[in-house]
């Protein structure tokens, strides 16, 4: 029976060998398929993908056999709204994070921390809050999960110097625009503009109001204000007209995110359009969770299940939209299957009783794949999952004792 280890940080084990990989998928769109069966990684760290003959396997502390099944990188959830830990009062959930992991997703990105009851509106409380957010999650991973925290909402008085202040202190990404007291237009590119001359990144509230205190703005004036990132392009929930989302898609090089807990109609419009672009490197996925929609578990592989079988996309081209491409946009290591990268990886299999004859032809099918395990920094944090449907082969696991 294989140890778990609900923190990685905590793990004795230093090198990993996977072995029999039958598909490895990179997370990258320019190859999203590797020719590899073996990875292996010290100390978290991807240092070796090839055929087994190529690899280093000596000296493994664990030794996991794929047993023929498929290996990506660890989903990233690039739109959640946490408060500090695993509770969630929007939704009164208490162990949100942990069934999204049981869903395959590895790293979540805050695009605020909306939830939070009295949440403060002024520049000290502002600060305070994205700072006490990010420290909190950088401290402790709910669930082994990596959430990136501390995502300030554009409040009227907001400063320069407190954009400096924010960056300064590990504050990488500014929340929803449009969520928060900024309501015009010059403002809000205003403080976006700081925020990128301070690093930092930034995703628009796009579509009709979500909840009461967010605010309808027009394609024109989400371009004006150029964020980082289109967030939920396909309506938080209520979407914009699709003319609306041609004018913002063709309008901006920015990423366009689709999110679960949004209008399906308008993702699928919006990801044919970047197809026909050719820009699919823009696209990248989200939840939304946990909102008044609920918690998503399975809102990454549904998406990627949705947007593959809809859109008639390659499925392994599909999970790059909730891996690498997101990875890109938020300039993180992880997310895609190469040297150096943290070794946030989920082994899966085509469900037990798909039509589809492999994984990727399931997933074209419309299925979800069954997770068999989700490894988190090279530490086999759950097997199987108990969320997704059970995979048609599991892989196994044994350690090896010194
Ligand atoms: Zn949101």
């Amino acid at each position: 029976m294989l140890d778990l280890f609900p923190d990685p940080a905590h793990s004795d084990q230093r090198k990993l060998v996977i072995e029999n990989i039958g598909l490895l998928l990179s997370g990258r769109l320019e190859e999203p398929i590797l020719d590899a069966d073996t990875i292996v990684a010290v100390d978290g760290v991807i240092t070796g993908i090839g055929r087994a003959s190529d690899c280093d396997t000596d000296d493994a502390d664990i030794i996991v056999d794929a047993c023929g099944t498929t290996v990506c990188p660890g989903l990233i959830d690039g739109h959640t709204h946490p408060t500090f830990g695993e509770y969630s009062p929007r939704t009164d959930n208490h162990s949100w994070i942990f069934n999204c992991l049981h869903g395959g997703t590895t790293t979540m990105i805050s695009a605020g921390e909306v939830h939070i009851a009295g949440r403060p509106s002024d520049r000290i409380g502002v600060k305070a809050l994205a700072i006490a957010a990010q420290r909190s999650f950088s401290a402790m991973r709910p669930a082994g999960v990596k959430m990136i925290a501390g995502a300030p909402l554009l409040e009227e008085g907001l400063l320069e110097e407190d954009f400096q202040e924010m960056a300064e202190a590990g504050i990488e990404l500014i929340g929803e625009v449009g969520i928060g007291s900024v309501a015009d237009v010059e403002t809000a590119s205003r403080m976006v503009a700081w925020a990128r001359a301070n690093g930092m990144r930034s995703l628009t509230h796009t579509g009709g109001p979500s909840i009461p205190g967010s605010r309808l703005m027009a394609a024109e004036e989400i371009i004006e204000i150029d964020p980082d990132v289109i967030g939920h392009i396909n309506g938080g929930h209520t979407a914009f007209a699709h003319s609306e989302i041609r004018c913002l898609c063709e309008g901006c090089s920015r990423a366009i995110e689709i999110v679960h807990n949004g209008n399906s109609f308008a993702a699928l419009y919006a990801l044919r359009l970047a197809t026909e672009m050719g820009q699919l490197e823009r696209i990248v996925l989200g939840t939304d969770g946990p909102s008044g929609a609920g918690v998503p578990a399975l809102g990454m592989l549904r998406m990627i299940a949705m947007l593959a079988s809809f859109a008639e996309l390659p499925a392994e081209q599909v999970f790059c939209f909730a891996t690498g491409n997101t990875a890109r946009v938020h300039q993180l290591p992880q997310g895609v299957i190469a040297p150096d990268r943290p070794a946030d990886l989920l082994i899966m299999d085509r469900a037990q009783g798909t039509a589809g004859r492999t994984l990727l032809e399931s997933v074209e099918l419309g299925d979800l794949p069954g997770i068999g395990m989700v490894l988190i920094d090279g530490v086999p944090l759950l097997r199987p999952s108990r969320n997704t449907p059970p995979a048609t082969v599991l892989p196994t696991a044994r350690r090896v004792l010194a």
